[in-house]
């Protein structure tokens, strides 16, 4: 069966049904009132006193000032001070200074600290459902992901289950499509994928090992290491630009493009009753600095890399892509990882649903628009 219609098959029938009640007033009318974010601010009566200063404590799982992700949220930190006149100042402690990288869950969730900046798919121990908000294999694209989660149900859903751990997530940057990662020897068919040992999470991670490789987690520190030795024979990590500066290249040069993180989202979550707390003027110089950040990391992630894949060609680095009996397998092994996880976890399958029928009309439009220019522009 195509994966489209395997996906969807259940869950668009709702949908179709849902839609053929609408006329079309209905279906142009946008209610924003009713946007996740404005209705935060409509419920607010809570003022700004300006001659006391409130103080955030936001962890990161990121290293201080490591590049696009870290000073990404050091310029949002700086850009809400500038706006609240310097009446909210958010303190950002990265990662292990403050609270260990993945601890910053339960921290935020417990109280001991006010917010966390990190990757939702860190806590699918906790919900396999939170992985799907980093994105899928095969999945929705940055900007695909970004329509579904601020138009779309995607922040509602994400929401509703961030809440029963006393959490409140905004979004808060998106690597764009990441590469398929640095191998030590070609991929030539899907034969050589079997029983390679590859530092792959998440999702994609999963997909990777029903198609015969052993996925791998190591800390970031030890990556590098492991490729040169052989201990691994392959990694993925993010795109040219950070890739460059962990400098897989010298050790493994075979550089595959990918469809294991189309889009993988960042977080900025709150402790709910810490953002209850807040004057409403503080939350929503908070929304627009978080907004202003989600957008400027994405473009940043998009130049960096830009400008880094011509350094990696000067150096020697080829990309090749995947063999077709790769792709395929991928596209079968992310199926059944999906029905899997969603057999187990009604939260997963009520996410994963909504996704599908949303990337079924995203693909539609995508192959009318951009997959067509892009052929063009080319070619
Ligand atoms: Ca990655």
């Amino acid at each position: 069966m195509k994966r489209r219609e395997f996906l969807t098959t259940a869950a668009a029938t709702t949908a179709i049904g849902l839609l053929s009640g609408c006329n079309d007033s209905d279906r142009q009318a946008i209610d924003y009132s009713k946007h996740p974010d404005k209705k935060s601010i409509a419920d607010k009566n809570v003022h700004v006193n300006y001659n006391k200063k409130v103080t955030i404590n936001l962890a990161t799982s990121w290293p201080a000032h490591f590049p696009i992700m870290g000073t990404g949220v050091d310029e949002f930190a700086q850009n809400v001070k500038r706006a609240s006149g310097g009446s909210l100042d958010i303190k950002v402690h990265a990662k292990n200074t403050l609270i260990p990288a993945l601890a910053v869950f339960d921290a935020t969730s417990s109280g001991q600290i006010d917010a966390f900046h990190s990757g939702p798919y860190y806590w699918k121990g906790k919900n396999s459902a939170f992985s799907l908000f980093s994105g899928i294999p095969f999945g929705l694209t940055a900007e695909e992901i970004n329509s579904w989660m601020l138009y779309g149900n995607g922040l509602k859903l994400w929401r509703k289950l961030y809440a029963k751990y006393n959490l409140y997530p905004l979004l808060g940057g998106n690597t764009n499509i990441q590469m398929g990662g640095w191998f030590r020897k070609p991929i030539n068919s899907l034969e050589d994928m079997k029983g390679l040992k590859m530092r792959i999470p998440g999702l994609g991670g999963e997909t990777f090992a029903k198609m015969g490789v052993n996925p791998v987690l190591l800390p970031a520190g030890e990556i590098y290491t492991s490729l040169e030795r052989g201990v691994i024979d392959a990694t993925e990590w993010v795109g040219p630009a950070l890739d460059m500066k962990m400098g897989f290249y010298k050790v493994a040069p075979y550089y595959y493009s990918g469809w294991h993180e189309p889009g993988s989202i960042l977080e900025l979550t709150f402790n709910q009753q810490r953002w209850n707390k807040l004057a409403s003027e503080h939350q929503a110089i908070i929304e627009m600095a978080s907004a202003q950040m989600n957008s400027n990391m994405t473009s940043q992630f998009h130049y960096e890399n830009t400008q880094t894949l011509s350094l990696l060609k000067e150096k020697g680095i080829k990309i090749y892509n995947f063999p077709d009996d790769v792709n395929a397998a991928g596209k079968k092994a992310v199926q059944e990882v999906l029905t899997e996880l969603g057999a187990k976890n009604k939260d997963f399958k009520e996410v994963s649903d909504d996704i599908a029928i949303f990337l079924s009309a995203a693909e539609d439009y995508s192959k009318a628009s951009l997959h067509h220019f892009l052929n063009i522009r080319e070619s």
